[in-house]
């Protein structure tokens, strides 16, 4: 299935091929925070076009992890996690179309992992 992901602004817009079969909910700080809702991807699934400028990063702790923001909205549709640093987390609460409840919701103890 074809999928987008776009900011608030629309500077910001992904694109994913993939099945959503399952979103997960991290109760580390900055995902509680952000309302941030994983879904878990190869690089090779995501297409990122972003007007230039707009994506900014944001890193914090062993800086593995980066978080993806649009600079005009504030939206974050995109992660690298910490844990798989070479695939992408997409923000299911990003996609058009998809009710962010509507797949399987597996919790995830970042929280414990920081
Ligand atoms: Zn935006």
């Amino acid at each position: 299935m074809h999928f987008k992901g776009p900011c608030h602004c629309g500077a910001i817009h992904l694109h994913i091929e993939g099945d959503l079969v399952e979103a997960m909910e991290c109760d580390c700080p900055i995902c509680r925070m952000a309302g941030f809702l994983h879904w878990i991807v190869d690089e090779t699934q995501v297409e990122v076009r972003a007007r230039p400028g707009s994506l900014m990063t944001y890193r914090w702790g062993s800086c593995e992890a980066r978080h993806y923001f649009c600079r005009f909205c504030g939206v974050a549709p995109l992660r690298r996690p910490r844990l798989a640093p070479a695939r992408y987390s997409v923000n299911v609460r990003c996609l058009e179309g998809v009710h962010p409840e509507s797949p399987p919701i597996t919790p995830f103890p970042g929280r414990d992992l920081s």
